[in-house]
């Protein structure tokens, strides 16, 4: 319920914003269209970490459980492009996504993989400041491998084993200007590991990162979370 309290006026407040801006009410004038901009943008970074800490709650209540179908992986890696594609062009990044042509149906939660790899893809455009975001989907025997490579500003080595934890950031003020709440891959290694997989990262500062993930192709049972 209170997910709800929470959702809705944020939507309510996104949707009369989006539809000012579409001049359903009216030409909007070039000095006000800025501004009613940011509202859009801020608002929807409001509404991504409302969704944050309504799934971390879920999450540290034990209540959080995946809702397993068929789902399709070249899916859920289009998803994940088309939302941030604009934030990649805005950028002027070189932003590409492929699949395995040989990859099965997927059995698992695609809506909480797909959120998943939004998350990684997210923070790459977030830290990647020229160069490319590359999004890959293989399968290796029984497992799916998804993987975003950057080349941004990478991750100090002291950092690589923390930033997996619930609020932890390498560098705050990066976040202040870009947003984000240090909760994305706790999120995501949460969801991960219940459906009984892994997530690592590889990087180098001043070179890049690599996030990686591996879930099983078809998922056995919902794994209990600690
Ligand atoms: P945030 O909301 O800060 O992005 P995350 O949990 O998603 O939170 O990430 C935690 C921290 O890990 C980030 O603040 C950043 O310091 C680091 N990080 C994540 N992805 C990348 C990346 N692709 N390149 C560099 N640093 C990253």
């Amino acid at each position: 319920n209170m997910s709800h309290e929470l959702r809705t006026p944020m939507n309510a407040i996104l949707g009369f914003t989006e539809m000012i801006l579409d001049g359903i009410y009216g030409e909007v004038p070039p000095d006000v269209g800025g501004p009613i901009q940011d509202v859009r943008t801020w608002g929807q970074q409001l509404l991504r970490l409302i969704n944050d800490v309504l799934d971390l709650s879920k999450i540290e209540a034990g209540r959080m459980e995946l809702s397993l179908t068929v789902y399709s992986v070249p899916e859920v890696v289009e998803t994940a492009r088309t939302s941030l594609r604009s934030l990649a062009a805005e950028k002027g990044l070189e932003f590409t996504a492929d699949v395995d042509p040989d990859m099965p149906l997927a059995y698992g939660d695609g809506k909480r993989i797909t959120q998943c790899l939004t998350n990684l893809v997210g923070n790459a455009l977030k830290f990647t400041k020229q160069g490319r975001v590359a999004i890959h989907a293989r399968r290796e025997g029984d497992e799916v491998i998804y993987s975003v490579a950057d080349t941004g500003i990478g991750i100090p080595a002291n950092h690589l084993d923390q930033i997996f934890g619930e609020f932890r950031q390498v560098d705050a003020s990066i976040s202040r200007e870009f947003g984000g709440t240090g909760l994305g891959l706790s999120i995501t290694k949460t969801f991960v590991e219940l459906h009984g997989g892994r997530i690592w990262v590889e990087s180098e500062p001043g070179r890049g990162s690599t996030f990686s993930f591996a879930v099983p192709l078809r998922v056995a049972g919902a794994t209990e979370v600690v």
